[in-house]
């Protein structure tokens, strides 16, 4: 019994190509293309004796920079796709017809997570079935609408979603896929439709819920996420005073506050995101604001304090580091930051790409004690927390 698997990877996949990566199935995710981590499933299962892809015409040097990491004696030579899905399986079945194997399972290069399990299932169907094909139940309430307003509620009872691999005798699926070419029918959307129609009976396998489809930028990345490093925990602490000078406002947390006095500063003296970007850099251990922004250099004078929490975010982005909270407290007798709370953890949220209610702020009095009991100046004191790659460093 020679088993040979068949992974469809010629088409263009534009909606995911917002990298700038080309077709999906050449984007990488955790390191790795999607078409290799396709290939890999096939070729590490024992039971597979060959696997072939079928690629785009323009794909070459994509396809073996691709797959230069899982080559194994298993993939043969590539075939070259057509203008459909449709062509493109028949170009791959006509190219394995040389040799042909007595199974095939045909696999789309954008399922890069089918489970070995699935692939077993599947060929273990096979000796009952001409077809058999990795499917889900369908577990959504399924509504028919017209102009954005349901028509009708369809029964789910009996219904799955086709995945794949969809596996076949190769005889079959082959005479089936020439029947449809001659019949000039080239709308078929999967490899199971084809052979219904040339009145074959398919199993249906169930299959996991993991065995997703790469289609949008969004899927990628979540993938992507899914295979990256592992990431830790980083934590930083700031902390930031600022005397009182004449003026009528203060700058706090990125907010204009009517106030008595100003704070005295070479930029705009926001204790606030002074304290915050003091704790971000501290999460990557990255020196400090005064380090970065020296108050000696004329440009920052004025400067609005934002910049300056923006430069310590880009810092954590380039790490490939996430913030994942960050938590503030104001020491003052006045004014009161109650009343700028939210417009403080929008900005803030809106600067560390964080929801707002990732942004704790909070204020005290020191009970008329000390500097700021004296109203003095204020004082602000930050902790972030960074989720950062480890990376052992
Ligand atoms: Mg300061």
């Amino acid at each position: 019994m020679r088993i040979a698997a068949l992974i469809v990877a010629a088409g263009r996949g534009t909606r995911a190509a917002v990298h700038g990566a080309g077709p999906k199935q050449y984007a990488e995710i955790g390191g790795k293309t999607v078409l290799a981590r396709a290939v890999a499933a096939f070729a590490g299962h024992p039971p597979v004796d060959e696997v072939k892809v079928v690629r785009h015409a323009d794909d070459g040097d994509l396809y073996r920079d691709a797959v230069a990491s899982v080559a194994t004696g298993k993939l043969t030579e590539p075939a070259i796709g057509g203008p459909t899905r449709q062509a493109s399986v028949l170009c791959g079945l006509e190219a394995l017809a040389a040799s042909p194997p007595d199974l095939v399972l045909i696999h789309d290069a954008a399922r890069p997570f089918v489970s070995a399990k699935t692939i077993t299932n599947v060929i273990a169907a096979l000796e009952a079935h001409p077809g058999a094909l990795a499917a889900l139940a369908v577990s959504d309430t399924l509504k028919r609408a017209s102009d954005g307003v349901v028509t009708e509620t369809i029964a789910r009872f009996g219904l799955w979603r086709a995945q794949t691999p969809q596996g076949f005798r190769f005889a079959d699926i082959l005479a089936a896929h020439r029947k449809a070419a001659a019949a000039a029918i080239d709308t078929f959307t999967d490899d199971a439709a084809i052979a219904e129609w040339a009145g074959l009976d398919v199993a249906i396998v169930e299959d996991s819920s993991s065995n997703v489809k790469i289609t949008t930028a969004e899927d990628l990345e979540v993938a992507d996420r899914q295979f990256s490093s592992v990431l830790e925990p980083r934590v930083g602490t700031g902390f930031d005073v600022h005397r009182f000078t004449e003026g009528d406002h203060v700058w706090l947390g990125g907010v204009r506050i009517p106030h008595s006095h100003k704070l005295e500063g070479h930029s705009d003296a926001d204790v606030v995101l002074h304290a915050l970007t003091d704790a971000l850099l501290g999460t990557i251990g990255d020196g400090d604001i005064g380090q970065h922004f020296p108050p000696s250099d004329p440009k920052w004078k004025g400067a609005a304090s934002k910049l300056f929490l923006e430069d310590a975010a880009r810092r954590v982005r380039e790490r490939g580091g996430r913030v994942g909270n960050v938590d503030i407290t104001v020491l003052a007798e006045a004014p009161r930051v109650g009343p700028h709370r939210q417009a403080m953890q929008e900005l803030i949220g809106g600067v560390l790409g964080i929801p707002a209610q990732r942004v704790g702020i909070k204020a005290t009095t020191t009970e008329q004690m000390g500097f700021t009991g004296r109203r003095e100046g204020i004082a602000a004191m930050a902790t972030a927390m960074v989720y950062l790659p480890a990376d052992g460093a």
